[in-house]
């Protein structure tokens, strides 16, 4: 049996802080912890931590270096610390004194306290943004003719919305409770009512979260010098909730960005259409009709900022059109602490047998080396990738689309990353 993590008498130099604009300041020997994850976790972390470290090594030749810290959560927590303590206090301080941390899938203990681990993560730790890169690599399959015309990242707000776990089941006294109570209401201002038999769940959307959260994704898109924030929102239909969001949205720009953004009106009105240097043009587009423009009219599209659900449905199907879960990068970042991770689940039907595609993990950690201000150490781990896939080595899910493929395992395919690196 592995240890236990020991959080006591920490050593600071090894420590990430954090400046004034919540950038990290990095020592050259960041501790950073990671969670192997359940299923395939072991697996895909084994092959991503020898990528990440073999490019670390390569580029700074030893003068910057990870020290990995293992810290657990579900399984090999539940092992460790109990069965009914799948996330134990010492992890989330572990992520809270470190700063940065990395993790693979986690199953949801049925019957547990949890209604999902990964929820309870972001909310204990308050990480209100889950970030989504969806870029193409060229060679991976993808569904479309022309996925490279995609290029965006998702800001999808991570607190609030109807993940916010505020439901009863239809017929339970509570539901019948809340539902008198809103049937008063609604039929005091002439409104509808509904049956006292069905379930209910509440939509909180708060003027706070969203601001912090489309504050985050207009300083990536200034950090990143990308052109656009687009509000993504249902606010047609949910006007005091969806609605709320895309004007609270708007309003954080104008008032906390003013001289760096601009509304979409305002760049054909002033600016004829032509986009000015230095400003990010702040629009706003219907969730249905979103779904149409990333597939149709991609590259109108940059930075995406939006609530839960909306969020949640965008960004698989934004990594479907450029080749899926398998290779898409996700990370959930918040004030004091980032947390990246594979966005796909535990697949345990591979659990164990080095099969699977570890892309997803490794991409995560490209992202990961970027938030570090690592950027050689990430496009070294990009390049390789690519040069990879476009060498037809890859895992099963990938080989079963690619024709003349050579098919290898999970390990082997982290190895040939490395190989490519030289
Ligand atoms: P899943 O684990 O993502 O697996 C579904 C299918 O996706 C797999 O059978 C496999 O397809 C494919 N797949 C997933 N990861 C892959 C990889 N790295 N390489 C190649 N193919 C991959 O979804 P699930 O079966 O619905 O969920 C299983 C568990 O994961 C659940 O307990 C769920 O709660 C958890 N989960 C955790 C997270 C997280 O920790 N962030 C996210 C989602 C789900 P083929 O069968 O076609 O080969």
């Amino acid at each position: 049996m592995k240890h236990r993590q020991n959080p006591g008498n920490p050593d600071t130099s090894n420590m990430i802080s954090w400046d004034a604009r919540k950038r990290p300041i990095v020592p050259d020997r960041p501790v950073i912890p990671f969670i192997e994850g359940d299923g395939i976790g072991p697996d895909i972390w084994a092959s991503t931590r020898a990528v990440l470290d073999g490019a670390v090594k390569r580029v700074y030749a030893g003068g910057r270096k990870i020290s990995w810290l293992e810290i657990f959560a579900g399984e090999n927590a539940m092992d460790r610390y109990g069965r009914d303590n799948p996330l134990p206090e010492e992890t989330l301080s572990a992520i809270r004194r470190y700063g940065v941390a990395i993790k693979g899938p986690l199953t949801t203990p049925v019957g547990g306290g949890f209604r999902s681990l990964n929820v309870a993560l972001r909310q204990a730790l308050d990480l209100y943004a889950c970030v989504r890169p969806v870029r193409y690599i060229e060679g991976v399959p993808a569904p479309v003719k022309e996925p490279g015309r995609l290029d965006v990242v998702i800001f999808r707000e991570n607190t609030e919305d109807v993940y916010a776990g505020l439901e009863w089941p239809a017929g339970s006294d509570d539901a019948r409770e809340l539902l008198t109570l809103i049937n008063a209401r609604s039929e005091a201002k002439g409104g509808t009512t509904v049956s006292l038999e069905s379930a209910v769940g509440i939509k909180p959307m708060s003027r706070k979260n969203t601001s912090r959260l489309v504050s985050m994704a207009i300083q990536y898109a200034l950090e990143h010098k990308r052109k656009s924030v687009t509000l993504v929102h249902k606010g047609n239909i949910m006007k005091y909730t969806e609605g709320a969001f895309r004007d609270w949205g708007y309003q954080t720009a104008r008032e906390k960005y003013g001289d760096l953004t601009l509304t979409e009106g305002e760049l054909y009105d002033r600016f004829q259409g032509k986009h000015p240097a230095g400003r990010i043009v702040i629009k706003d587009r219907i969730a249905d009709a979103m779904f149409q423009q990333l597939l149709l009219r991609p590259e109108e599209y940059d930075i995406i900022a939006t609530p839960n659900l909306n969020g949640d449905y965008l960004s698989d199907a934004a990594a479907a059109q450029v080749g899926g879960l398998g290779m898409a990068p996700g990370a959930n970042i918040g004030d004091c602490c980032a947390l990246f991770e594979a966005t796909h689940g535990t697949a345990p039907k591979y659990a164990g047998q080095d099969r699977v595609n570890p892309g997803s993990l490794i991409l995560s950690g490209v992202e990961m080396l970027r938030f570090l201000g690592w950027d050689e150490a990430a496009e070294l781990v990009v390049r390789a990738l690519k040069r990879t896939v476009s060498q037809r080595t890859v895992t099963y899910d990938l080989a079963r689309q690619m024709k003349g493929a050579r098919e290898v395992r999970c390990s082997e395919f982290g190895a040939a990353i490395v190989e490519n690196m030289g």
